[in-house]
């Protein structure tokens, strides 16, 4: 990510809380996680949205009308699934977010399991977004058939790395290239190894997430987060292991906010609440396949369904049902240690900003 780029961030950041601050404006959200399908080819075993397909996801022409209502700019956009390359027409949705609200960093997860699809399309997106930066972050859970088995689905690995050195192989100043592994009970006994293995892959960031129970995820009732010791030694092993590696261009910036991002969750798995204000539903908000609008993935309550209100995104943004979810998340005790709120609940703290 050029300094350009940085420097773009950092103003689009200042007058998001310049105009938080004046009481009587809703900015929009920094950053906008857009699940484009609940379909997956992977049966994960933290997770259960490939048992949810949505019935009727929201179309292409749906998606135009859902950016044009935006008429302004998100920082950051992210779009995950399900498998979002499962989508034939993902490329074009992305290429509707990038002329309609400018994003400067979208970022597409991916089991990485369609070799030729997500290289084909992300060579397109590239070129097709010049003014932004592309993050593709791959998640690897486990070493060869370790990996399969926590997927859900055998012979995927080599599939995932063909993808890897695939897209690491196109050589596009705006194309970042991560590793994403999660941390769960199924694969925390080898996280050391594991840890090891994606950074000898050399990506350009590599980022560590505990499994969570989450609603996006439909596994509320299921164990899938490690012991908290399990959790802390996890983040220990890893913070040992980054102090010795050197990222480049946009790696170097994540290696930054990742830093702070696991004191903060090694502190918030241990005092078991929040240690920073929570701004979802304000900095941050998802847009679910079927429509609904949530402020984060974790608390299930819709800000409203962009379907019955026109496709207009602001109609959302300002009602007071909006209104009310914001209140209700600065009176409530809820906590989590999901990534995409902290970043931008960090985002908007200068003196952290300055660091
Ligand atoms: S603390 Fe976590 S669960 Fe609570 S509103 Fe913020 S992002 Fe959602």
């Amino acid at each position: 990510m050029g300094a350009l780029i940085m420097v773009k961030v950092f103003l689009k950041i200042l007058i998001f809380r310049f105009l938080k601050a004046c009481r009587w404006i809703r900015p929009l959200p920094l950053s906008l996680t857009l699940r484009v399908t609940n379909t997956c080819n992977l049966q994960c075993k933290m997770c259960n949205i490939w048992k949810h397909n949505a019935p009727s996801e929201l179309t292409l022409q749906e998606y135009t009308k859902i950016f044009q209502s935006i008429k302004g700019k998100i920082l950051w956009v992210t779009f995950d699934g399900g498998e979002p390359f499962l989508r034939d027409d993902i490329d074009e949705i992305v290429v509707l977010a990038y002329q309609y609200i400018q994003p400067h960093v979208i970022n597409i997860l991916t089991n990485g399991t369609l070799p030729h699809i997500i290289i084909d399309k992300v060579s397109t997106l590239a070129q097709k977004c010049p003014d932004t930066h592309i993050i593709v972050n791959i998640s690897i859970d486990g070493i060869g058939q370790q990996n399969d088995e926590i997927r859900g689905c055998s012979g995927i690995t080599e599939r995932v790395l063909q993808t890897y050195y695939g897209l690491k192989n196109l050589s596009y100043s705006n194309l970042s290239i991560g590793i994403n592994t999660t941390i769960s009970k199924f694969n925390v006994s080898h996280i050391a190894d594991i840890i090891k293995y994606c950074l000898s892959l050399k990506p350009d960031s590599y980022v560590l997430e505990i499994a969570e129970q989450r609603a996006e995820f439909y596994n509320i009732h299921d164990d899938v987060r490690p012991s908290l010791t399990e959790c802390l030694e996890s983040l220990d092993i890893l913070q040992r292991e980054l102090k010795q590696k050197v990222f480049k261009r946009y790696g170097k910036i994540v290696n930054i906010l990742r830093r702070h991002y696991y004191t903060f969750v090694k502190k918030t798995l241990q005092k078991k609440k929040r240690i920073i204000p929570c701004l979802a539903g304000t900095a941050s908000a998802r847009l679910l396949p079927n429509g609904d609008i949530w402020c984060c993935g974790v608390r299930e309550k819709p800000m409203g369904n962009i379907r019955y209100e026109g496709y207009d995104f602001k109609k959302i943004w300002l009602s007071e049902c909006s209104d009310r979810i914001r209140k209700e998340i600065q009176t409530e005790t809820c906590y989590c240690t999901a990534v995409n709120p902290y970043y931008t609940n960090r985002a908007c703290s200068i003196p952290v900003l300055m660091r």
